[in-house]
């Protein structure tokens, strides 16, 4: 039984101060959760105030990005060395990283391979642009990325795939659950062609792309969808908690 997830991801927004309110203000309803997994993504420099508030609670901490080496002269660069005692879980390869950061399926794997490496969690994003969703190439992208981001790894049950189509991230359109759940039963049938069909039955996958407390139940109601990567609504209190409500509510009833 995968035990479903739900990850905020609070991208370039907030400042200490806001990230700090933000948490405080979620934490006493995501505390009283305790059939999934919550996880909060806010940027490097709120990482510890976060980390502080979250202490004790079920809520836990993950990074947005890092890089693969350990240390040394990469200015500006966040090393898993650095991450590995704070949070558990690392977002590595979002689209906007490869769309406006040029990261590659090659950087990606040696991304993964540098979390695994240090006991942090990846949730891996993959996901087709609009152009090639309209040109029917969903299937091709996504199988490509994932043989690229996963070059030389070793999975055990420590990888989580978010499928992202690029075209509902941030757009309000969100796919439908029908949709999402056919795409990411692909994932999983090649991640067991790539490793094995214990690892993929086991394997936890997201959908993301616009989720919002209205519409989540459309995704985590589909057998093949284990939780969502929030991004927009994971940045208003009352909106995220519903997300996380409204999944624990359904997976009780399963
Ligand atoms: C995301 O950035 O991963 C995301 C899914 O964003 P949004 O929920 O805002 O579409």
């Amino acid at each position: 039984m995968r035990i479903p997830l739900i990850a905020g991801n609070w991208k370039m927004n907030t400042t200490v101060d806001e990230a700090g309110k933000l948490v405080n203000e979620m934490l006493p309803d995501l505390n009283n959760i305790n059939n999934l997994e919550i996880v909060i993504c806010p940027p490097y420099i709120s990482l510890t105030s976060v980390r502080e508030v979250i202490l004790g609670s079920a809520v836990k901490l993950g990074a947005q990005n890092l890089y693969f080496e350990e240390k040394g002269a990469y200015t500006g660069e966040i090393s898993p060395l650095m991450l590995k005692d704070i949070c558990e879980y690392v977002i590595i390869g979002h689209s906007e990283r490869r769309q406006y950061f040029y990261e590659s399926g090659a950087i990606i794997s040696k991304k993964v391979a540098a979390a695994i490496n240090h006991n942090l969690k990846p949730v891996l994003c993959v996901g087709e642009n609009l152009q090639e969703y309209e040109a029917g190439k969903t299937r091709e992208v996504v199988t490509e990325q994932l043989n690229s981001s996963l070059v030389g790894i070793d999975l055990g049950n420590t990888l989580t795939i978010a499928y992202e189509p690029v075209w509902a991230i941030g757009t309000g359109k969100a796919a439908t659950g029908k949709q999402a759940n056919e795409t990411i039963s692909l994932i999983r049938s090649l991640i067991a062609d790539r490793y094995d069909s214990e690892i993929a039955v086991n394997m936890r996958i997201l959908y993301g792309g616009s989720v919002t407390a209205g519409n989540i139940a459309e995704f985590v109601s589909q057998p093949d969808i284990d939780g969502a990567l929030v991004g927009g609504a994971s940045l208003k209190a009352r909106e995220f908690i519903g997300i996380v409500r409204a999944t624990s509510d359904i997976r009780k009833n399963v």
